[in-house]
């Protein structure tokens, strides 16, 4: 739904954004984005929503560096706590772009994958006003019951809907869809409101969410460290898409909360678990033990975000305070004692290599912020730990499908989809920073699990929900209402490799998921000075190129140009070079490689660039848990895969034989285009 009065961004969004040169060199890992422009206003309809939105003509600037461009901000000197009843911005929306109706390939499209996400992360909230916390998330959702159901848990409020908030302004980018936006900006203005002393974002204690001592016991507000973190994130996306100077302020005082209540030891942080709400809360007013953790796996999952938040924000802000944040919780997280704990041979230095046991999600989370740190100081040393890390991480699971457990030591562990992303979010960001070329595994993993662990189909979900048991209600803090229909889109708690098991969503992997989403799309073209690059062969429509792929169905890629002088297209490992052919428009290109990239240069604008290769098909074997498996592949998509699990209450996976015709389908679509893009922080 959408507020009659609603209204984009119709300020000048510049006056506190000046350029400071000294910060590029700092920007070498952060993606840089389009430089000034002038979007007229255009009309947008939804479809579907019935809803119409004017955009009003409004100026966006980005800073120019002299690696490229992308927002900057100057350090706040004046920093104060924020009015914990302080507005949100008051316009929140889609960014200013256009739209135009194309005929495209009806193949895997993340835009559409964005949309739909849309409708869980506004769907999935709670609209009752608790005492002030309003359009909390129902964290854990059932499918597999009947009637489907979903339910609140102590750890949704705290550091799920930030995740979610975060996620919103990006599947907008994706997408340009404007459903729900009045929900979205009713969830924001009820966290604002609960942030308090020093500058934290709390999860509100009251009786009327007697769920908020589902972990541990609570008679007091608490904020979250990890919360915390995500809430910074989400905070920068929102100014990113609003440029409200509020948000600035509010994560000044987040991240200098933050630093204030984490216990030095000299050269490292950390943040006690005081067994206050969930796990690793700071209660309001202080902390009561201040003693260190002994529970590693919840240590690193607890700090993960800190690292990434505090560096990301210095490198947008250039804020000292985020830089030492992120230094000291570093520091603490790369000690040896936080890494090994795994049997190899002893000439292998595990814990100097970031190899790592247990829990899955929680130890690639922290290499994502042991990588934003080391790039925000240029540190190769934690780069290399960084791009160690991954590679081992990789060798868990079935790294061809994306498949990774969400722990390695015990047997038959599912998926969890947050495992996925952490690993799509760490392998976008070391190939963003040179530490590594990885975009093949990020086409391998959001083609194939990412893709299935996404809830697409009602009648699939209605089947499970009709073949699994009954069961009562437990109102307020269950409901039956629409679940289904509300959480199309979301991303489940567990897959396995033909099947999710009593499907159910746990809705951090929606939170992280979808922003794999977005760092994926974000990632498949970039643009610069004249020069485009094309990292992943999906379709993506972009203000200097659009790209139509006929993936897997034909070895086709259509490139059809607007602005770019010369395009780079990363060519995949499975293409064989020597069968690749290239045309501009009518004529045949010379096909020119520079590393994994192929040039095509001398464009003009309305160019179509079209490669055609062969599409290698391959059958593939492999373990899992015991069992043998056979993979179907057309490039880099499983086509088929068996034996196939059939349980009656569980949503069926890879059901893809009709990728196995020859000629990819059509469809008529509405593509949107937004140069106004949130920076990647993975
Ligand atoms: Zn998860």
């Amino acid at each position: 739904m959408l507020s009659a009065n609603y209204a984009l961004g119709s300020r000048t969004l510049a006056r506190d954004l000046e350029p400071e040169p000294d910060l590029a060199a700092r920007s070498r890992c952060v993606v840089r984005h389009s430089d000034f422009r002038l979007n007229k206003g255009k009309r947008v309809k939804e479809s579907g929503s019935g809803s119409e939105v004017t955009r009003r003509r409004f100026v966006q600037r980005t800073l120019t560096s002299a690696a490229g461009s992308y927002l900057l901000l100057k350090t706040s000197k004046t920093a104060g706590l924020v009015a914990a009843s302080a507005p949100v911005s008051e316009e929140p929306g889609i960014p200013a772009g256009s739209s135009y109706d194309a005929s495209v390939p009806d193949t895997l499209d993340l835009a559409e994958r964005a949309r739909l996400a849309l409708r869980c992360l506004t769907g999935t909230l709670d609209p009752a006003d608790r005492d002030g916390v309003q359009y909390e998330i129902y964290f854990h959702v059932t499918f597999a019951a009947n009637p489907a159901w979903m339910g609140h848990d102590g750890t949704g409020l705290p550091t799920n809907n930030p995740k979610f908030a975060e996620s919103m302004p990006m599947m907008r980018v994706m997408s340009g869809s404007d459903h729900n936006l009045d929900v979205e900006n009713a969830m924001m203005k009820s966290m604002v409101r609960f942030i308090q002393p020093p500058g934290l974002y709390y999860a509100h204690h009251t009786n009327l969410r007697p769920w908020d001592g589902t972990w541990n016991p609570t008679d007091v507000d608490f904020a979250n460290v990890y919360g915390n973190a995500r809430m910074v994130l989400a905070m920068m996306a929102w100014y990113q898409r609003d440029r409200d100077p509020a948000w600035k302020k509010r994560i000044d005082n987040m991240v200098e909360g933050l630093l204030q209540v984490a216990i030095n030891r000299g050269d490292y942080s950390f943040f006690p678990d005081d067994r206050v709400g969930e796990a690793f809360s700071y209660p309001l007013g202080g902390w009561r033990s201040g003693r260190e953790s002994d529970n590693l796996g919840w240590t690193h999952m607890y700090h993960s975000g800190i690292p990434r938040a505090a560096a990301s924000w210095y490198l947008m802000s250039g804020n000292p305070k985020a830089l030492e944040l992120g230094r000291l919780i570093t520091n603490y997280m790369i000690r040896p004692k936080m890494w090994g704990d795994i049997d190899e041979p002893r000439y292998i230095q595990s814990a100097d290599l970031g190899h790592w046991g247990g829990h899955f999600h929680s130890h690639v989370m922290m290499l994502r912020g042991v990588l934003s740190y080391a790039c925000a100081v240029n540190d190769g040393n934690l780069k290399e730990f960084a791009r160690n890390g991954y590679e081992f991480s990789r060798t868990y699971g079935v790294p061809r499908l994306g498949w990774f457990p969400e722990v390695t030591h015990e047997n038959n562990r599912p998926c969890e989809s947050c495992c996925i992303a952490d690993m799509i979010g760490l392998a976008t960001a070391l190939s963003r920073a040179g530490v590594g070329d990885y975009w093949d595994d990020v086409d391998m993993y959001v083609r194939n699990q990412l893709a299935e662990q996404q809830v697409i189909d009602a009648d699939l979900l209605q089947g499970v929900s009709q073949h699994s048991p009954g069961i009562k209600i437990d109102s307020p803090r269950q409901t039956s209402d629409q679940v289904i229909q509300r959480n199309i889109g979301g991303f489940v708690g567990y897959g396995n490799l033909t099947e999710l098991p009593k499907t159910w969503i746990m809705h951090c992997c929606t939170g992280n998921s979808t922003q794999a989403l977005y760092y994926a799309w974000e990632g498949i073209t970039q643009f610069q000075n004249g020069a485009a690059v094309v990292n992943l062969l999906l379709n993506r429509a972009a203000p200097w190129l659009d790209i139509d792929s006929y993936l897997p169905y034909e070895g086709k890629v259509v490139i059809k140009n607007k602005k770019a002088e010369q395009v780079s297209v990363r060519i995949p490992a499975w293409v064989n070079r020597n069968a690749l052919k290239c045309r501009v428009g009518d004529r045949e290109s010379p096909v020119v490689f520079a590393g994994n990239y192929l040039l095509v240069k001398g464009l003009s604008a309305r160019d179509q660039v079209t490669l055609t290769f062969p599409v290698p098909e391959e059958t593939v074997k492999f373990q899992w848990y015991g069992e043998t498996y056979t993979a179907q592949l057309r490039g880099s998509t499983v086509v088929e895969l068996s034996p196939r699990r059939q349980s009656a209450d569980a949503y069926q996976i890879y059901l893809r034989n009709g990728y196995k015709a020859n000629t990819a389908p059509m469809k008529n679509v509405t593509r949107y285009v937004t140069d106004r893009l949130i920076v990647p922080n993975s």
